[in-house]
């Protein structure tokens, strides 16, 4: 599929996705739309930056376009769920900008805002409806809102649902939408639940699905920056400071943490923004426009805040903290080289996470280039030589470290929860084999490169120390 011209979607749309400067479908669209214009059910896996927000949204407005119905008082003709407030936000803006040579009406529904304008902006009933589930079922159970006339139902992200605890508030949710209907349902990965949530909402669904989960850590240059605990703060700063970073998302772990490393940026005379749950909507919703423009050029954010932040030209991702789950990882990368673009994310790594990195490189099945920052750096082995079938051929090491059993496990992996300590006490110990003893020249470290995290077997290109 080389155009959107072959997709035969209506004029006024083809006019602002002109606008917009779109020109080819990536891969979801052009696998999703052609059925969804067709009235199938769709299953769709793929993830935040693969363009799914337009691959249900162009044939949602095409349909709106085509069967041009006046929405009932209090009604909505197409419903779509998200998990967060910035991912429905983002759907809504979405919807506008290819709606916009077509008189559409939209409303948001989303908890941290005051009810009684969404309760307002529904009584005459909208086409399009976006909201997160705990707000649509207050306004459900207020009678602000009726689903009896839904024509398409959308539900965003259903896996994050799982993870968020939302499926009972769907289940409510579905249970009131009428049986006729269109329902497309989309999800980054397809856990046993999701499987059987879908199972009961989607009429023989055509399903598609898009570069898996974890191709999408190919396109983003990775680093790991082995460093201590207490260092972070001071190699996050330092890092910034190079002129080559544009626009950075920084991940903590959490919101506590988040605010810590924005006061610690602060000192070193970096303006930064947090961005997380316990802040108010007016705040998040600031601190995202501020990114967006440019104003400040580092956000730092929670995984589950982050999640659906589309903001275009984030240079790099920075993981203050790993995150323990690794499929968080790919997300979070994913921030980064949105929509073809590239991008760079460099992960800290202090002692305590190394089981991290070695769920996350099994994952993205990578080894990512590291470089080591710790100060006592004979005190702990590294994550390679764990078990990896292919770390082997792939490991460039030096002569000393090679094959020797590191003497001493890791002092506290025991105790939190994730240790290995018979992987720990096996694995490889590596001295830094950089003249400079493993200090990242930043500026070097950070140039882009194109896949440099490849490691063919004939060695050309090896990992940075
Ligand atoms: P999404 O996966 O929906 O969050 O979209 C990720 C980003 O890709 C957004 O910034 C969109 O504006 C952009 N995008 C979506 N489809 C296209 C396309 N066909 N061509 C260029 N950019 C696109």
């Amino acid at each position: 599929m080389n155009s959107f011209n072959e997709l035969g979607l209506a004029a006024p749309i083809a006019r602002a996705l002109a606008d917009e400067k779109y020109e080819i479908p990536t891969p979801i669209q052009a696998q999703a739309i052609p059925p969804i214009l067709e009235r199938h059910d769709l299953v769709g896996i793929a993830q935040t930056g693969t363009g799914k927000t337009a691959a249900f949204a162009l044939p949602i407005i095409n349909h709106l376009l085509t069967h041009r119905l006046r929405a009932e008082q209090r009604a909505c003709r197409v419903l779509i769920l998200s998990p967060t407030r910035e991912l429905s936000g983002q759907i809504l803006e979405s919807f506008r900008t290819y709606g916009r040579h077509v008189r559409l009406t939209t409303a948001l529904a989303i908890g941290g805002v005051p009810i009684g304008r969404q309760v307002r902006s529904l009584i005459n009933g909208v086409d399009v409806l976006v909201a997160t589930p705990g707000r649509l079922l207050d306004l459900m159970q207020s009678n602000a809102v009726r689903l009896d006339r839904i024509e398409v139902f959308v539900l965003d992200e259903a896996d994050r649902m799982l993870d968020m605890g939302f499926i009972r508030d769907i289940r409510k949710i579905v249970a009131k939408l009428p049986a006729k209907r269109q329902t497309l349902f989309f999800s980054a990965t397809m856990p046993g639940e999701i499987e059987q949530l879908a199972g009961e909402m989607l009429r023989d669904p055509v399903r598609v699905a898009v570069t898996p989960q974890a191709k999408t850590a190919d396109r983003v240059d990775q680093r790991i920056v082995h460093v201590d605990r207490a260092d972070k703060a001071g190699l996050l700063a330092e890092l910034l400071k190079s002129e080559t970073v544009d626009r950075a998302l920084v991940f903590t772990r959490t919101k506590h943490g988040a605010d810590k490393v924005v006061r610690s940026l602060e000192k070193a005379g970096i303006r930064a923004e947090a961005i997380h749950g316990n802040k108010s909507q007016n705040n998040r919703e600031r601190a995202l426009a501020n990114f967006r423009s440019g104003r400040v050029r580092t956000l730092i954010a929670t995984d589950i805040a982050a999640r659906g932040i589309d903001v275009d030209g984030v240079s790099h991702v920075f993981n203050y903290d790993l995150p323990n789950i690794a499929e968080s990882y790919v997300h979070r990368i994913g921030r980064t080289a949105r929509a073809g673009a590239e991008g760079i994310a460099i992960s800290f790594c202090d002692r305590e996470e190394m089981p991290y990195l070695r769920d996350i490189e099994k994952l993205i099945k990578l080894q990512i280039p590291s470089s080591d920052r710790r100060r006592n750096k004979s005190a702990a082995p590294q994550a390679a030589g764990d078990g990896h079938p292919h770390r082997s051929q792939r490991q460039p090491r030096n002569g000393r470290g090679h094959g020797k059993r590191h003497g001493r496990p890791e002092g506290r992996q025991d105790n939190h929860g994730h240790g290995r300590p018979h992987q720990q006490a096996q694995a490889q110990h590596r001295e830094p084999s950089h003249p400079n003893n493993g200090k990242i020249e930043s500026v070097a470290f950070m140039q882009r490169k194109r896949k440099p995290n490849r490691h063919p077997a004939n060695g050309a290109e090896r990992p940075v120390h």
